[in-house]
């Protein structure tokens, strides 16, 4: 590959409301698997998040409640960070548009895309509240939507049926604002443009110069790149990145939240470079190296902001390296046990599941490992109680967890909690032991390629292939017959247990730790600066005699009727 170093980056979540599940299942724990698997590697890798805190919809959600943006977005901010913390989510930093630090950066990508003539005014004909006296922008103006006739559509796109509009098209348009919902008026209003079409030659050679990416963010990509038009990026608001422009029409504007968003990730990488080194330009070893390897993982709903816009911006920049991959996911939607129905996840419904609710519940590991065994990675994919039942109860407990604590009660019990000697290897323990390495390279090829499902069956698989050969060789039996034997059968074993405890960490880390502790191995923790490769450490024995502690049970089984139980609250809509 070349790289020395891998930056990753998951959308920024936006600071009006609490994150849920399926957030999680899109952007979140698939970066978070790839980076930990990285620095187990010991590559220099580096992962930044942060909340998305400008735009319409916060100041909206501020004068329903009557309070300031500023209040919103630290409510949400710091319960998202808590949450992501929570779930195991290892940012090396979570930042905020909202930092002052951040109006820089925006600015300076602004003034270079001006400078560079890729930015230029045209004026605008745009819902004006005689009433309240202000442009409506975004969500501010509700009315039927031109495509599909849905009711409460935006002022500029139907989140019912995704049409994006002019202004002008919305039909029977009202204000939507606390204590103003008067007709409004056509007004005219100068506004500035990214010239898309100007990078169409330089997106499209980019967008070949991948075809190893998924398949449903090319199709995305493409769909844009073939009808690129200009893009209108600053909005009649006070609440976002000031215009750099000396012009009497950019005072009361600000730049919009989709321009400034993803800057946010260059935003947080300089406060990283600040924070760890004091070095306010550490950032540009990341953003400016062609050594660099950048990733951004995301949701469906985000590709052509990361696939096409984005990448734009930077290449009106100057140097700025250009992502490597777009891992993109489908959705997690919500298996309705009433109706027998797949339903996407929404606000009004009631029927998403807030992070910090299934943590509360059912602790991460549990969560972890059912949202990666059903990540949304090719289509969408059903949140289902029973399932997730069936996966954590059926695959984590009584496979893995079986496995590992069969063998470690059986050394504590016969060989005084050491790893016995081996005796003779037959053709089954050579078998099993081989299997370690088929584990270790299978997970390995498969992270690397972005398949997390296929990544985490293979480890399951080894505990699987364990369980057959531990009933095989019966040491229960044997160690009233041949102890040797039961030695040789509780060597290898005890092998698996460390290889799982290790292949378990991208994925479990909680899990993995404890596990680690039992069996008296550390992981080392590594960062950005890189370090070992503690991944080959999966197939270094441990040794004959090595003392281990006695066994817990690592993933406690969950009983139908606590399951039921919480999946009655989140169908009473507690959960959201
Ligand atoms: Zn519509």
């Amino acid at each position: 590959m070349g790289y020395k170093k891998i930056l990753v980056t998951s959308a920024l979540p936006y600071a009006n409301g609490h994150i849920h599940l399926g957030h999680i299942a899109g952007a979140y724990l698939p970066a978070d698997i790839y980076v930990r698997y990285q620095r187990l590697r010991g590559q220099k890798v580096l992962y930044i998040g942060g909340s998305d805190e400008y735009g319409v919809p916060i100041t909206l959600t501020a004068l329903k409640e009557g309070t300031t943006p500023k209040d919103v977005i630290d409510r949400y901010h710091n319960a998202n960070a808590e949450a992501f913390r929570r779930l195991g989510i290892s940012y090396d930093i979570y930042g905020r548009t909202s930092w002052d630090l951040h109006i820089d950066t925006t600015q300076s990508f602004f003034t270079n895309l001006y400078n560079k003539q890729y930015i230029f005014p045209r004026e605008m004909e745009l819902w004006y509240s005689t009433k309240t006296n202000r442009f409506l922008p975004d969500r501010y103006v509700k009315g039927q939507c031109p495509r599909c006739g849905y009711e409460d559509a935006n002022g500029d796109e139907c989140e019912k049926c995704g049409a994006q509009y002019s202004a002008k098209e919305l039909i029977n348009p009202r204000a939507n604002i606390p204590g103003d919902n008067s007709t409004p008026v056509l007004k005219t209003s100068l506004h500035w443009f990214l010239n898309l079409p100007k990078f169409q030659e330089k997106l499209t050679q980019w967008l070949e110069s991948h075809p190893e990416w998924r398949s449903n963010v090319r199709g995305i990509a493409w769909s844009w790149i073939e009808d690129l038009r200009p893009r209108c990026i600053t909005r009649d608001t006070d609440w976002g990145v000031p215009i750099p422009l000396d012009h009497p029409d950019a005072m009361n504007k600000r730049i919009y939240v989709w321009f400034d968003a993803p800057i946010g990730y260059v935003t947080n990488t300089r406060q990283w470079g600040i924070d760890k080194y004091n070095d306010p330009y550490a950032w540009e070893d990341w953003w400016k190296n062609p050594d660099t390897r950048l990733i951004h993982f995301i949701g469906k709903d985000n590709v052509p902001f990361h696939a096409v816009i984005f990448p734009a911006m930077l290449m009106g920049q100057d140097n700025f390296i250009l992502a490597d991959n777009v891992v993109g996911n489908e959705y997690l939607n919500i298996f309705n046990r009433r109706t027998g129905k797949s339903e996407k996840g929404s606000k009004s419904r009631g029927n998403m599941i807030r992070v910090s609710w299934a943590i509360d519940k059912l602790g991460t590991n549990s969560i972890r490992y059912y949202i990666c065994s059903i990540m949304p990675e090719s289509k969408d994919s059903d949140f289902d109680w029973n399932e997730f039942r069936n996966h954590y109860n059926g695959e984590l407990c009584d496979i893995v967890g079986n496995f590992v604590h069969r063998t470690l009660t059986m050394i504590m019990k016969n060989f005084d909690g050491k790893v016995p000697s081996p005796g003779i290897m037959d053709e089954a323990d050579n078998a099993m032991l081989s299997a370690i390495s088929t584990a270790k390279e299978g997970v390995a090829e498969s992270i690397e390629t972005f398949r997390f499902r296929l990544a985490l069956e293979r480890w399951v698989d080894l505990a699987r292939k364990a369980n057959v050969y531990f009933d095989s060789k019966q040491p229960w039996a044997t160690r009233k017959t041949d102890i040797e034997r039961t030695g040789t059968t509780l060597y290898v074993c005890a092998q698996v247990v460390k290889a799982l405890a290790i292949l378990m960490n991208p994925f479990i880390p909680d899990g993995s730790l404890e596990l680690c502790s039992i069996i008296n191995y550390e992981i080392k923790q590594q960062g950005p600066e890189g370090g070992d490769d503690i991944w080959e450490e999966i197939t270094k024995p441990l040794h004959a005699g090595f003392s281990l502690n006695p066994p817990k049970v690592l993933f406690p089984k969950m009983e139908a009727e606590f399951i039921e139980q919480i999946a009655e609250e989140h169908e009473k809509g507690l959960a959201s």
